[in-house]
Parts: C-alpha cells; structure tokens; sequence
C-alpha cells in the first residue's frame, strides 16, 4: 500500500486558521515585553547534550526520557532543546552578555520533548521564554509576575490562577532533602518505581511526580518552605508585598517544586482549570546558581517559559477573536496588457499602504468579481480594455451602496483610504 508521508507524531502543522491565534500573540507579547525593557534574541534549536545534563540536571524526567538526543556526523552528542533557559546562560556566557550589566532577554520558538502527545501536551511544542539575568530580586521576580497578569488581561483570559512558592537555597535543600528521604523510606511500600530510583539521587523530583497514585504521599511530604534561611524568607516575604502591592492575586502553594534542578527561592506557575491536567499555562522561578554552574562569572537570574499551545487553546476556550483587517482592494483585470497596468496599480496602492489583493490565475470578468465579493475586500479595482485605452480605471465599492466611478490610477489610494 502506498501511504502519503504525515507529520511525526505529537508534531503539529499550525495552519493558517490556527497561525492568527499565533500571530496575534506573538505580536501583543513583543510590544508588551518592550514596555517593561525585555529585547529578542534568537538562539539555536540545538545544543551540545551536555548543556541540558548539566544545568536540568541528570535524574529528571527531561534528560532521562524526553530528550532527542543523538550523534551528529561527527559523532558529537546533540541534543533539540527541551526548553530555552540553558541556551541563554549558554549564550550569555559565551557572548559575555553581561559585562556591563544586567540584562533582560526574551526569546521564543519551538522546544521538543519525548512526552505522551495529547491535548496541551505535544513533542514540538512551543515557548515563549522570558529571562532577567544579574538580577538579585525580588523585583525582578514581581516584575515578570506582573507582565504575565497584564498578558493575560490583553488576550481577555480570566480564569488563571497564580501558584507561588519558595524552595529556597542549596543549604535548605540540603537539610529537606535529609528529612524527605527519611520520610519516603518509611513509605518506601507506596513509592513508584521512578521515586524509588531517584530516592538517593534526587527525592525532590519525585515531589513534582504526576503520578496520581503518589499525590496523597506527596501531600504529606515535608516542605521546602519549612527550611528556608532568614534571607531566602525575607526574598519570598517581599515578593508577596510586591504582588500585594501590584493588586495581583496570588496563592502560596508549598508543594510547588517544578521538574528542573537549577530553580533556587521563587517558584512560580499559572495554572487554569480549563484544560485539564495540562493546566499549567506558565511556569517559572529564579536560578541563582546556573551561570556560575556552567562556568559564567556567577550572578542571579530569574525567568519564565510560557506554552504557546495551551495559551491558544485558552484564547479559543475564551472565543478570542484577533482583531483583523480584510483587504483594501481586490484588483479584477481582464483583457490583452491590463496584468501590467494592474500590478503597478496594486504595488503603488502597497507603497501607500494598503492591502491589496491581485487576481491571479485568470478567468472572465464575472468569475474574477466573485473571487473579489468573496476575499472581503472593500473594493474592486477594474482594469478592461476600455478603461486601459482611456487610462483610467473602475473602483467599485464591494460593502457599501455607493456606485461605481471611472478615475485616474492615481487617485484611488487616496479615495480608498478617505472611505475608512
Ligand atoms: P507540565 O507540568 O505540564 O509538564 P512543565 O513543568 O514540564 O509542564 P515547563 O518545562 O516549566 O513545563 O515549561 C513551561 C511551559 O511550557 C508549561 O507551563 C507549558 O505551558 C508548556 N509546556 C511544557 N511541556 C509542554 C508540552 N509537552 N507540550 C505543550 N506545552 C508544554
Ligand atoms: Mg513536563
């Protein structure tokens, strides 16, 4: 049998429909980003393997499951990036970003993990990623919070919930860490195989377990936020007055650990509860010690990833509808040297800037007419053998009752944008 070629699995095509959810968004977060001083940067959609080993950290579900990774022709381990943040530490210390100060850095673009593909969750997915690196907070921390709110508000998206925590510092860690093992060893009968694994090599994973037959343990668990330091209590204190004081709405949820090794104190998601288990829309937190970790002078950072897929999902929950503009013009030409004459006219009319839509692909005058009714367009510019001779052509309104005239090429730019 001889099958046509598809997409891989939990890859998607976005198509056109679906790509002006994504244009829209897109667009509202460069200019929002701008307001609060974030520049683009594009980075690589792979890296060396080794990158993602060493700052996701080797026992978590990324790197032991869903990374596509595999030798290039070289032999050189590569890896398609699961998510955006390593590749900037790694480009901001390659690039000595940061020498003369902190920066503000956002980026976007696909990501891919080995997961089970299903609603809200895919293999290329993608992210909008959002970095402050030098940056001790907790304004930064508030700061990012609060450009999220404000995102949220433009896409008319309400029901979203703010999760905040704290996990505090290596030394807190250290010191949980002790009491979790101790606390799962005593319930080693309930762990699954992969908490039984990571029990010595990273316990706090199985914190952010999905599994639902471990959430009731989990529960119980001791909490990071019983551990933290003065300082790291302090940071998480003035970020809430900050919220507080930004009229964001916010809840402390001590079971909020996110599935990376490099988060430090703030930890972040919203989540809504219109989709599902794949609910989270938006997660993130501070990563104190990743520069210094891969080998950059050492300095705070703080930074966010949001999935492009859910966000849309939620704007078509909330019938969003992106604000579009039909077209100016549809130009209809029929007859021996109008095509010429037609599209100088469309390319002069783009110069002004307008959108103009030029018939292709031939056909008589009545057919080219329904094409023109049909794209939306608020008028039809037509170019027959009488208005070529006479060097002129017809504009005729397509959503209005205004007649048809015979005018100069020239002066229809200024008539179509006189009727907005
Ligand atoms: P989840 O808990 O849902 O697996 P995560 O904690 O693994 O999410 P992050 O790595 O923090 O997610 O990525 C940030 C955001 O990217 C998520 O909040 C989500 O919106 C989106 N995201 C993550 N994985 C996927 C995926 N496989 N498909 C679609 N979107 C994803
Ligand atoms: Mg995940």
């Amino acid at each position: 049998m001889n099958k046509n070629i598809q997409a891989i699995r939990g890859m998607n095509d976005i198509l056109p429909e679906e790509a002006k959810f994504w244009d829209f968004l897109e667009s509202a977060v460069g200019g929002l980003f701008a307001g609060y001083g974030y520049g683009n940067m594009r980075l690589p959609v792979v890296e060396a393997t080794q990158l993602f080993n060493r700052s996701i950290g080797e026992v978590t579900d990324i790197v032991e499951r869903e990374m596509y990774t595999f030798p290039d022709r070289n032999g050189d381990s590569i890896t398609l990036r699961p998510e955006a943040t390593a590749g900037i530490v790694r480009a901001v210390i390659e690039h000595s970003l940061l020498h003369d100060g902190p920066k503000r850095i956002w980026t976007s673009g696909p990501m891919f993990r080995y997961e089970r593909p299903q609603k809200g969750r895919y293999r290329q997915f993608h992210q909008i990623d959002v970095e402050a690196l030098g940056f001790a907070g907790p304004d930064v921390d508030a700061e990012q919070i609060a450009m999220l709110a404000r995102l949220w508000k433009q896409l008319g998206i309400t029901d979203v919930e703010l999760h905040i925590n704290s996990i505090g510092d290596a030394e807190a860690r250290a010191e949980h860490r002790v009491d979790l093992v101790k606390y799962f060893e005593a319930h080693l009968d309930q762990l699954d195989e992969d908490a039984r694994r990571r029990l010595h090599s990273n316990p706090l994973r199985t914190l952010d377990s999905k599994n639902p037959r471990l959430q009731h343990l989990v529960e119980a668990a001791p909490k990071l936020i019983d551990y933290l330091d003065a300082a790291a209590r302090e940071h998480f204190t003035a970020l809430q007055a900050l919220l507080h004081a930004a009229g964001i709405g916010f809840v402390v949820d001590p079971r909020l650990v996110r599935g990376f090794d490099y988060y430090n104190r703030t930890v972040f998601e919203w989540i809504t509860t219109r989709l599902g288990s794949q609910g989270t829309i938006a997660g993130g937190g501070r990563y104190d010690g990743l520069i210094g970790q891969l080998g950059g002078k050492a300095a705070p950072a703080c930074g966010f990833a949001m999935g492009v897929e859910r966000i849309v999902l939620l704007m078509k929950e909330y019938q969003f509808v992106a604000p579009a503009r039909s077209a100016d013009a549809y130009i209809v030409y029929v007859g021996d040297g109008t095509a010429a004459q037609a599209l100088r006219l469309a390319e002069s009319l783009r110069d002004a800037g307008l959108i103009v839509l030029m018939h292709a692909g031939g056909g008589n005058f009545k057919t080219q007419m329904k094409k023109a009714d049909s794209s939306g367009a608020r008028f039809a510019i037509i170019i027959g053998p009488e208005e070529l001779a006479a060097g002129e052509v017809s504009l005729k309104p397509l959503r209005a009752a205004d007649a048809q005239v015979r005018i100069a090429p020239t002066r229809v730019a200024g008539i179509i944008q006189q009727s907005v």
